[in-house]
């Protein structure tokens, strides 16, 4: 059994501005250092002033993961030499003598009722962003620094390590996720939004420390790439050291990193440029009473509600993207568990098949519905449901493509032969004078039309029936 803790860094999207200047935080599809000012540069002088909306955000955040909230913030300067930190320090907060982090001793519980703690909330600023030329770390001889990055409002969520295997970080994440989305403090679907650091160690081993993870699915191998690294270590009687390593997302290995890592003095101590903001008892109480559902309520209404059972409200509500769109349709097409069910069993395999989330999906709420009426009036089966599925989640309109492509008239031979073969139990009598009449294969087939309200292609109709009757 491993014991695993994580480092959560997300960006705080909901800002309109950086943490400490008033830069856009937003800087997607912007030239590199354009979005700069002498505060996010680290230019000597510059003095920064703390936005109190990511404060906010921060306790926001600490309420829903159940946590001590600190009386104050105090921010820190932790030191480091390294170039995309100009001024040689970053601003964060720091457990220790005279400073805190905004908030200690939360806890999120998985679906099998198993608590993780989390052990603190940072608030901190983004480093720039360090562009390797080549793509590459080991091939750049040298590096690019783009400081758009540099001084985005960011939470650092640190767990105790109570995590045991790879699946429970993913189950983690997700809910972590879900948790920030309905809270609408970070869009995760915006791309290096969510960075994630894991230590991972198994019994007789030393502890690793895997760094900067883009994304859960890349946690989540990262973790099982390691842990059957260390155990075949192990029980080569070989040493598991304790190192700092990097993710390759391309070739699912983690790597030693290039830079020995020794137990780094970060020297932290209160920034005197940012005196210590008061977060007093009614703060807390009026954003706490503005927070709106969260997961945990959100999956218990959907199966009070809904009728929906514990696991697919969860399916559902683990992404708020989907929980959103799942209601969405409900309004225009109020059948609680087929449009569930149609999600999470067929919609959901093609977003998961194109790597995308929900919210990425062109599919309008119409769209399902539209699919799952044309099946009720027998205009369709499910199996043309799939087949068009992937368009539809592409932005294609299902009316049109089923006119489009001629669905209309049923084609769907297993569905076709399923009726077929209820008429031939039904029909001894025929089916035996069909064998030696032709005419009567007529009437079979009229029979296996009027079961498919006419909706059948007749020519194929008559083809399965004969191939039936030959068989
Ligand atoms: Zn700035």
């Amino acid at each position: 059994m491993a014991k695993i803790g994580l480092e959560v860094h997300v960006h705080i999207t909901s800002l309109k501005t950086k943490l400490f200047c008033s830069c856009p935080s937003h800087y997607a599809g912007k030239e590199p250092n354009s979005v700069v000012c002498p505060v996010c540069l680290g230019l000597p002088g510059a003095i920064p002033v703390p936005n109190k909306k990511a404060i906010e955000e921060a306790i926001k955040v600490s309420l829903a993961l159940n946590m001590q909230i600190s009386d104050k913030v105090v921010f820190v300067r932790k030191h480091y030499f390294y170039p995309d930190m100009a001024k040689n320090y970053q601003i964060s907060q720091y457990d220790g003598p005279g400073t805190t982090p905004v908030a200690k001793n939360g806890f999120i519980k998985l679906r099998n009722g198993k608590t993780i703690r989390i052990r603190r909330i940072n608030i901190e600023e983004d480093p720039a962003k360090i562009v390797y030329p080549t793509g590459s770390l080991l091939t750049s001889k040298y590096v690019w620094v783009d400081y758009n990055r540099s001084g985005i409002g960011m939470l650092e969520i640190v767990t105790e390590p109570d995590i045991e295997d790879p699946k429970e970080a993913r189950e983690f994440l997700e809910k972590l996720r879900s948790i920030l989305e309905h809270l609408g403090t970070c869009d995760c679907t915006i791309e290096g939004s969510m960075r994630v650091d894991v230590n991972v160690s198994v019994p007789g081993g030393e502890r690793v420390e895997v760094k900067n993870i883009g994304s859960i699915k890349g946690v989540e191998e990262a973790l099982k790439y390691e842990i059957a690294r260390q155990e075949a270590l192990i029980s080569q009687g070989l040493p598991v050291k304790r190192e700092t390593r990097h993710w390759d997302d391309v070739r699912k290995v983690t790597l030693p990193s290039r830079y020995k890592e020794e137990e780094t003095d970060y020297r932290y101590f209160p920034d005197p440029d940012l005196p210590p903001t008061t977060i007093t008892e009614n703060w807390i109480k009026s954003i706490a009473s503005s927070l709106p559902e969260l997961p945990d309520a959100r999956i218990r209404r959907f199966m009070v509600q809904y009728g929906l059972s514990e696991y697919d409200a969860t399916v559902l509500v683990m992404d708020k993207g989907l929980a959103d769109f799942y209601e969405d349709v409900l309004k225009i097409y109020y059948k609680p568990k087929e449009v569930a069910n149609l999600l999470i069993n067929d919609y959901l395999r093609w977003i998961n098949e194109m790597n995308i989330r929900p919210s990425e999906s062109k599919a309008k709420p119409e769209y399902i519905a539209s699919l799952l009426k044309m099946m009720e009036e027998g205009v369709i089966t499910i199996k043309i449901v799939k087949e068009i599925l992937s368009d539809v989640v592409k932005g294609s309109d299902p009316r049109k493509l089923v006119e489009e492509r001629g669905l209309t008239a049923l084609r769907d031979q297993e569905f076709l032969m399923e009726v077929i073969k209820q008429v031939f139990a039904q029909e001894p009598d025929a089916v035996e004078k069909a064998r030696r009449d032709p005419k009567v294969v007529n009437y079979l087939v009229g029979q296996v039309m009027r079961r498919t309200g006419k909706r059948a292609d007749p020519y194929l109709v008559n083809q399965l029936v004969r191939k039936m009757l030959e068989g």
